[in-house]
């Protein structure tokens, strides 16, 4: 069956009212996560195939992830859909208000290859539980877990609530966007791709979320504690060969601090991986070929601290350190998304300033420092999606945190409540009792307009 037709038919299957009921939304999320917890084997399996994963990271980033946030929908579904009452201002009185969430319709997710698992099926649940049909679109970068990823949703789901749609990119997301009108697109990819989504929406007006990517800046000042943020760097900076939308992306570091930072992140590095990370089961690998050949150029950048190892056979790039002294190397003009880590020094804050804002709306940034002064200093100097005082990208873990970016970093947010807000449209309703009905407010108005100007300021 074509696609358009499978669209048409979700549609139809949509219109039914099926997917509103409470019932409806419980039993999906269940089964869902019940799917889910069936294949851990076999999700773990094509991580690794896919992106040499260990088992503790999928867990940490991916499945477990993923179990977390769905059980968090269950729990609080019933909670969420409940319409919240609002007050009403004195023109309306004795009407009440009330804001009512309802299912946007029939929306398409798109996702990345670097979190494949969790970055398709997390967005997933705040669709489902706000009671939307829903168009699947992995990446076809991650193909064991895209394969996996099938499995489980035809599995659980029938076609025409949740349809599962594989192919490049470039080519199955205009078609499907093209003839078929969405209610909502989730986008989470490069911010060059989001753009060419964007433009596709906004042909039919149908809103976006896009996640993005960027250059997402950390700073380490003077008063730090060199120690705990060199562990709390590198963790996120080399977990999935730094292949994560929030790792740091570039270190800006007090320039006092800088040599005790290095020494620190070296350590670091070894007791993470050991002697050798290519041997080792807890460090990643480069998506693709494409990829790889990519960050190998930015290995020539600047002064090596550390790493610099690169093998293409493996898709292999080392945990590396590099100097940076000039901002206009290649390094500095894009994201990484790798396991290369540029290191600049400052000494006065506005220099730093200006080097982030070298890359407006960063998607996250992150500050080490023990001064609630310089805390408070950097978190209204910059705009950024989120980020963190004193540890690097575990914001994303908190599911009372709105994770999103702004500007060129992305629109919208989700996790959490935010994901059910998300997918869902706040019908706003004021209800108005018959026994008041103020002459006043009816036509003609002659000498009104005091009363009005009394009761409407
Ligand atoms: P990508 O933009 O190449 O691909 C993402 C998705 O878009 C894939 O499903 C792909 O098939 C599809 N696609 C590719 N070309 C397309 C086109 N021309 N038109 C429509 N769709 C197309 O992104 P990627 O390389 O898979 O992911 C890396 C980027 O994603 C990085 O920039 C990273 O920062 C960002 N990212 C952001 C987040 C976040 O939550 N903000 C999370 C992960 C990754």
């Amino acid at each position: 069956m074509s696609t358009s037709v499978l669209t048409a038919q979700m549609r139809e299957y949509f219109e039914t009212g099926v997917t509103k009921n409470y019932d409806f939304r419980l039993e999906q999320l269940r089964k869902l996560k019940a799917t889910v917890q069936k294949y851990e084997i076999e999700i773990f399996e094509a991580l690794h195939k896919d992106l040499h994963k260990s088992k503790e990271e999928c867990w940490i980033t991916e499945n477990g992830f993923f179990l977390s946030e769905i059980g968090v929908a269950i729990k609080k579904l019933s909670h969420w859909m409940k319409p919240e009452k609002v007050g009403t201002n004195l023109l309306n009185i004795p009407s009440s208000s009330f804001i009512m969430p309802e299912p946007l319709g029939v929306v398409f997710i798109i996702s990345p290859w670097n979190y494949p698992f969790q970055l398709l099926l997390t967005p997933l649940i705040g669709a489902i539980a706000a009671g939307n049909c829903v168009v699947l679109k992995p990446s076809e970068l991650a193909p064991a877990t895209a394969a996996i990823m099938k499995t489980i949703i035809e599995e659980t789901f029938d076609e025409k609530y949740i349809l599962y749609v594989e192919g490049d990119g470039a080519t199955v997301v205009p078609e499907l966007m093209n003839s078929f009108i969405f209610d909502h697109v989730f986008y989470t990819g490069s911010t060059a791709v989001g753009k060419s989504v964007y433009e596709l929406a906004a042909k039919n007006l149908v809103p976006v979320t896009l996640e993005l990517g960027g250059k997402s800046p950390c700073i380490v000042e003077a008063d730090a504690d060199i120690k705990t943020a060199a562990k709390r760097i590198a963790m996120p900076k080399f977990s999935n060969a730094g292949q994560m939308c929030v790792a740091p992306d570039y270190l800006l570091v007090h320039h006092s601090v800088k040599d005790e930072l290095v020494t620190e992140l070296k350590k670091v590095i070894h007791n993470f991986f050991g002697d050798d990370a290519q041997k080792s089961d807890f460090f990643g690998r480069i998506i693709n070929e494409k990829q790889f050949v990519r960050l190998e150029k930015y290995l020539s950048n600047g002064k090596l601290l550390a790493g610099g190892k690169a093998d293409k056979s493996n898709l292999y790039i080392e945990p590396t350190l590099i100097e940076i002294t000039d901002v206009n190397d290649a390094i500095m003009q894009e994201e990484i998304f790798g396991p290369i880590l540029p290191i600049i020094s400052f000494t006065e804050m506005q220099d730093a300033i200006r080097i982030i804002k070298l890359n407006k709306n960063p998607l996250a940034m992150y500050v080490f420092t023990s001064s609630s002064e310089k805390e408070k200093h950097w978190l209204s100097a910059i705009p950024f999606g989120g980020g963190c005082i004193n540890n690097a990208s575990l914001h994303l873990t908190n599911h009372k945190l709105p994770f999103g970016g702004r500007g060129a970093s992305g629109m919208g947010n989700y996790h959490g409540k935010f994901s059910f807000d998300t997918f869902s449209h706040k019908k706003a309703v004021m209800k108005t009792p018959k026994w008041l009905d103020l002459a006043i407010k009816y036509p003609p108005y002659t000498n009104k307009l005091n009363l009005f100007k009394k009761a409407i300021n």
